[in-house]
């Protein structure tokens, strides 16, 4: 039975001489396989919409295995992505976590509108691409339930003051409890904790709204960094270029 489905394309693998093996990552069904059928000839209608960050919806047919594709609308190609190469890695990092995450048959509408939204902050440009990338690792970290639990004190509850983070255990202590865990803590400015907070808690199209001055954001980036590497033990092929490149 034929299905539209709304998605971006993660990745594409050519398989034989002239189809593609598409990933796609779709709102109705998470992370789904699709083969793209004679996409890499010049004249396919496909071809163009199977490169990865291809936004738009996609009509495919259910097989046992996988989906074969028998339609296309693209609506965004995220071509400005290519312009800049520490941009175009950013956005291939960003579809390398979505597909880590990614599941069959799971709804795939959050991980894919901050796809969408982060690659619209690249386009824009008006925010530094270190903080783009720790807040779509946090955001990731949110939206699979693996986030620090960042509102309140661990131990007492108390939401206000100064805290410290155990970053192991991804929690917070206020400066009363801190002392009498014994564990070893990083301290939290009142300007990284609100944007910790900020990015756990805000509705994905708010989250590139902010910026930090330079000593906060690289304590942001940071811990941001040393969150997701906490729990994500993969290594991402974009990445050791990315970092090369930032
Ligand atoms: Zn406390």
């Amino acid at each position: 039975m034929k299905e539209t489905v709304t998605g971006m394309v993660l990745s594409a693998m050519p398989v034989g001489e002239y189809d593609l093996r598409l990933l796609l990552l779709t709102k109705e069904r998470g992370k789904i396989t699709a083969f793209a059928s004679g996409a890499k000839r010049t004249n396919s209608p496909y071809r163009a919409g199977s490169r990865p960050f291809s936004f738009g919806s996609f009509e495919v047919l259910a097989g046992r295995n996988a989906y074969k594709l028998v339609g296309m609308n693209i609506s965004n190609y995220f071509e400005g992505l290519l312009k800049e190469i520490e941009d175009t890695y950013l956005a291939f990092y960003c579809l390398e976590i979505a597909d880590y995450y990614g599941r069959e048959g799971i709804d795939g509408s959050e991980s894919l509108n901050l796809l969408y939204a982060t690659f619209r902050a690249l386009e824009r440009n008006q925010i530094s691409k270190k903080l783009i990338k720790s807040i779509y690792e946090l955001k990731s970290l949110a939206i699979n339930g693996e986030q620090a639990a960042v509102g309140s004190c661990y131990s007492c509850g108390e939401e206000e003051g100064t805290f410290a983070m155990d970053l192991p255990a991804r929690v917070i202590y206020c400066s009363h409890c801190a002392p009498r865990v014994s564990r070893p803590m990083i301290p939290l400015s009142k300007t990284v904790l609100y944007a910790l907070r900020y990015v756990t808690y805000m509705p994905i199209g708010k989250l590139y709204h902010f910026q930090l001055k330079e000593e906060e954001e690289k304590n942001f980036n940071d811990l941001a960094n040393r969150l997701f590497t906490g729990v994500v033990h993969k290594d991402f092929k974009s990445l050791g270029m990315l970092e090369s490149l930032l």
